[in-house]
């Protein structure tokens, strides 16, 4: 049997029928406008729906239109994106505004092949975006609809699988042709995100359930096999602390690798923590030995531990002033890490 031959000709109309009578009240859920739904499908990355909720109005009232988007300095945008993390979508935002503006007159673009020439947007946002906003029968798969099609049709493999991937956009391709593509992909979206949950689905309200093949078995969560575990780096890095009446010391991240062009306190890295400290020592003047504060992050591959130094006295400024400067650090556009290592120092600053 292909895999198409998987599909019960019910499980479209089932789909859609839950989804309109108990989809979640989300606020770009109210609209088809193309660069709406695109700002939303990019908060919405690694981003949880409680987070975006907030952030998603007052980033439109700021910017209302693709063009307003383009119009600003890169930095007023990532500063409005404070909150949201992984700045590089905010940064992918603003170059595909500019893009849109300077190559294509302001026009969004209607499909999914060409929503994808648009930075930072994949083929799960593009197709996204273009059945949503254009009503293409364009496929989308995600982490949630992985879930969802693994127990549904029982398909096995790692989630991580190229093989199983290729199977699900498959049959995603061919679940959403037909009445209204745009809501049967925010039916399994939402279908991952509230019923087929990772831990205990709710397969006692799932409008599937007769389908599914891991309900079936008595074993959902069996699916999809979890990816095979890679061993989690560790990086260090060694901060250092200098601030005056006007502010804290700062200075913008490359624009590319880690953070990218975000600020943080002058910074070196090692894979120890004598090594970013010498590393540190070779480019500022470091005042006491003993650290001031320490905090730990988790990246998606790293665990990385930062150590905060106090320095003796200002670093030099570099040929690319801009990039240094005294800063309110709520005011600049910080790495998550270098926020957290500012909260350490200021508690302990403040005796907490
Ligand atoms: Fe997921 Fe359960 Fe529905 Fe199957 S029956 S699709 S496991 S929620």
């Amino acid at each position: 049997m292909s895999d198409i031959e998987l599909i019960p000709e019910s499980l479209r109309g089932l789909l859609l029928e839950h989804y309109r009578a108990h989809k979640r009240d989300l606020p770009w859920r109210h609209t088809r406008d193309p660069y709406h739904i695109w700002v939303s499908e990019i908060m919405l990355q690694q981003t949880q729906v409680k987070t975006v909720l907030p952030r998603y109005n007052v980033f439109l009232e700021q910017f209302p239109d693709v063009a307003t988007l383009a119009s600003v300095p890169e930095e007023t945008v990532c500063e409005a994106w404070a909150g949201l993390g992984y700045y590089r979508r905010a940064r992918n935002l603003h170059r595909g505004a500019n893009f849109v503006v300077e190559e294509l007159g302001g026009v969004m673009p209607t499909t999914a092949k060409a929503l994808e020439k648009l930075p930072g947007v994949g083929r799960y946002t593009a197709g996204a975006i273009a059945s949503i906003a254009f009503g293409e029968e364009s496929p989308l798969v995600d982490g949630n609809v992985v879930r969802f099609f693994a127990r549904l049709f029982g398909l096995p493999g790692d989630k991580e699988s190229p093989a199983l991937k290729k199977r699900l956009w498959i049959l995603a391709e061919e679940l959403v042709k037909g009445e209204a593509p745009g809501d049967l992909n925010q039916a399994l979206m939402e279908q991952g995100a509230t019923i087929c949950t990772p831990t205990s689905p709710s397969c006692g309200v799932c409008p599937v359930s007769e389908f599914c093949v891991a309900f079936g078995e008595g074993e959902p969560e069996k699916y999809p096999a979890p990816s095979k575990k890679k061993t989690r780096k560790k990086l260090h890095i060694a901060f250092g602390w200098h601030h005056t009446k006007t502010g804290i010391w700062l200075e913008q991240r490359d624009l590319e690798g880690l953070w990218p062009g975000l600020w943080e306190l002058p910074s070196a890295e090692g894979s120890t923590e004598r090594e970013a400290l010498g590393a540190l020592a070779d480019r500022v003047a470091l005042g006491e030995e003993a650290p001031i504060a320490e905090v730990r992050h988790q990246l998606t591959h790293r665990d990385v531990t930062a150590t905060v130094y106090a320095l003796s006295k200002r670093p030099n400024n570099r040929a690319d002033g801009d990039a240094r400067r005294y800063a309110i650090p709520l005011k600049a556009p910080l790495s998550a890490l270098a926020r957290k290592a500012i909260v350490a120092v200021q508690s302990q600053q403040l005796g907490r």
